[in-house]
């Protein structure tokens, strides 16, 4: 952690040496000692302090300078830095303005010139003023802030990959800092800037203006976008459940591997507050849990992941299957496995597309369950994970309402789930019903809901709208290359074989492997796959599973 500061103001540079000698020498060890010649420059100074987070654990300032004086410089001071102790170096002949200073102006001390010997004119007495301020000075959280609005789909983004790359931060919303004066204090050291939300600080004192994911994954570290070598046995595209699998067992049992993953390592999964059926977790654990324990497996086995990066094209040479690269790059390796589960369907209605990260969410949006304290907020869908979400939010928000088309949820949910909702006296059920528009001019205020019943619209207030309608897969990069559904989910095995034909161009002499597309060596698994159990459960099997088939095609290559 970094150590307090301890500032001294004097434009007399012998004064100035010799107080930042004797604070020196009697904290230098618990507080980094620093001088300036010039109030202005101090208050600059003391500006890029809060921007970087520091503590300013004490202020001294000489009384007579030539442009501000040393009470005026403590006071524009304590704008920035409220907590710091103050205090002024003054003459004899100036005792009077330094004892009014303490009545007028909060100032906690004076000390006359020249305080020697210090050890009994300077230190007991500022031993007492930094006692005072550790005792109510708590340490300032360390790592990255990020600034914003709730309302925001800029700053959604950012926080929601930033939360699902388990990357901590401290987030703070500027349209609430007329409650809360310390983000006050940070806009205004940020001056002019400050408009350029979203806006990422980082410990180290720089800053990023307007940021976007991929600018933040680069500066925080830890992410690999770059492949390290250009082949692989296997590369992997998607960090869902299934591929993170595959990495694993491909890893563990000698495969050079590499995995490619479009946003944050766990997929769909990681969204999910708590998976209470996978086998040996009895009271459940959350999906960002499951992604993390998996990332660190994968990683021990040396599995490189590239994330985020985005595959957007395959092409076959020889036995060389190459993979194309959202940043113009390539990986090419012998065995592919496609892992690239699916996206949510997107819900059509007036208002949903202009509102989407401002109040209208895809998906389980964890970083916005707890800005929903006590408010309506609504789940759409009726399936699993809409009801985890429901369960997820009921803990913070006021109310929570399902909607769903049909009758009840006992066609769509897992009993569990519907079991615990019904024992939530804050969710609601609200059946035969639809979305009909989203309203709002920044951010979601109601929405219209039609009822199949009475065919009547009822308009609603609503702060928040989290959708869960379905999924379908994204691998339009794959076409004229991997046969795929009429939805674009791959086909595989079985369901290549047309009256026992194998697919056109196939030429081994072989049908396909179970998990294997119509390319040899290209296979596919988990949700992306034609026909799979939508779990995580299945996906991590079929991930495993292929990789002994990897094994068996690779044998021959
Ligand atoms: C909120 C929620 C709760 C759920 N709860 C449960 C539960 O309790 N129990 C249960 O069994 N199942 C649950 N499920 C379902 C389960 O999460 C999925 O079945 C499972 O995650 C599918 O795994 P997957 O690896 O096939 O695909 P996904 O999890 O969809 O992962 C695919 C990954 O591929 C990446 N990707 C896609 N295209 C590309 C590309 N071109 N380049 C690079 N990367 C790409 C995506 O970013 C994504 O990370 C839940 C799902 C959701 C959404």
């Amino acid at each position: 952690m970094a150590k307090p500061v301890l500032l001294s103001v004097d434009d007399d540079s012998d004064v100035l040496r010799a107080i930042e000698r004797d604070l020196r020498s009697h904290y230098g060890a618990e507080y980094r000692v620093l001088a300036s010649d010039s109030p202005h420059a101090a208050l600059d100074l003391l500006r890029q302090l809060k921007v970087r987070n520091d503590r300013v654990a004490l202020l001294l300032a000489d009384q007579r300078m030539p442009k501000m004086d040393g009470i005026g410089f403590l006071q524009e001071a304590r704008e920035i830095f409220p907590e710091a102790k103050r205090a002024l170096l003054t003459a004899y002949a100036d005792t009077n303005a330094a004892i009014s200073a303490i009545n007028d102006v909060s100032i906690n001390y004076f000390f006359l010139k020249p305080w020697d010997p210090p050890d009994q004119h300077l230190y007991p007495q500022l031993d007492d003023l930094l006692d005072d301020w550790q005792a109510s000075h708590p340490p300032v959280f360390e790592g990255i802030r990020v600034l914003g609005t709730r309302w925001s789909a800029r700053s959604y983004e950012l926080r929601d990959f930033l939360a699902r790359n388990h990357v901590p931060y401290l987030w703070l919303d500027v349209e609430l800092s007329a409650n809360d004066p310390e983000t006050r204090r940070l806009l205004d050291s940020l001056g002019p800037e400050g408009a350029n939300l979203p806006i990422v600080l980082f410990p180290d004192g720089t800053k990023l203006l307007e940021s976007v994911p991929s600018e933040v994954a680069q500066k925080v570290g830890g992410f690999r976008t770059r492949a390290e070598t250009s082949f692989y046995d296997l590369a992997i595209v998607g960090g869902g459940p299934a591929g993170l699998a595959a990495a694993v067992y491909g890893a563990s049992e000698g495969l050079h591997t590499v995995l490619i993953e479009r946003e944050a390592p766990g997929g769909q999964a990681g969204m999910s507050s708590r998976i209470e059926n996978y086998l040996g977790f009895p009271s459940g654990l959350s999906g960002g849990d499951l992604a993390r324990r998996a990332v660190v497996q994968a990683k021990r086995f040396g599995v490189e992941i590239l994330s985020p990066q985005e595959a957007v094209g395959l092409r076959t040479e020889g036995s060389y299957r190459i993979i194309k690269l959202v940043d113009g790059s390539e990986v090419s390796c012998h065995a592919m496995m496609i892992a690239s589960g699916v996206q949510w369907r997107r819900l059509e209605a007036p208002g949903v597309d202009r509102l989407q990260g401002a109040g209208v969410y895809y998906g389980g949006g964890a970083t916005e369950a707890l800005s929903c304290k006590g408010e309506i907020i609504y789940v759409v869908g009726g399936a699993n994970s809409a009801g985890q979400a429901a369960m997820n939010f009921a803990r913070y928000a006021g109310r929570v309402v399902i909607l769903v088309r049909g009758d009840s949820l006992s066609s769509t949910m897992s009993q569990y789930l519907i079991d615990q909702i019904k024992h939530t006296p804050n969710i609601q059920l609200w059946t035969r019903a639809s979305v009909a528009e989203a309203h709002g001019e920044t951010h979601l205020e109601e929405i219209s809901v039609l009822c199949s019943d009475t065919n009547k619209i009822e308009r609603v207030p609503a702060a928040a709208m989290f959708i869960f309608i379905g999924a379908l897969p994204r691998t339009d990069w794959l076409a004229n290359v991997v046969q795929r559904d009429d939805r674009g989910f791959i086909l595989t095995g079985p369901d290549l074989l047309w009256s026992g034909a194998r697919p056109k161009g196939w030429t081994l002499e072989r049908d396909p492997f179970l998990l294997e597309t119509n390319v040899p060596g290209v296979f596919a698994v988990g949700d992306v796959r034609h026909g799979s159990v939508k779990r995580v459960a299945s996906g991590v099997g079929e991930g495993s599973v292929a990789v002994q088939f990897i094994h068996q095609y690779l044998s021959k290559v």
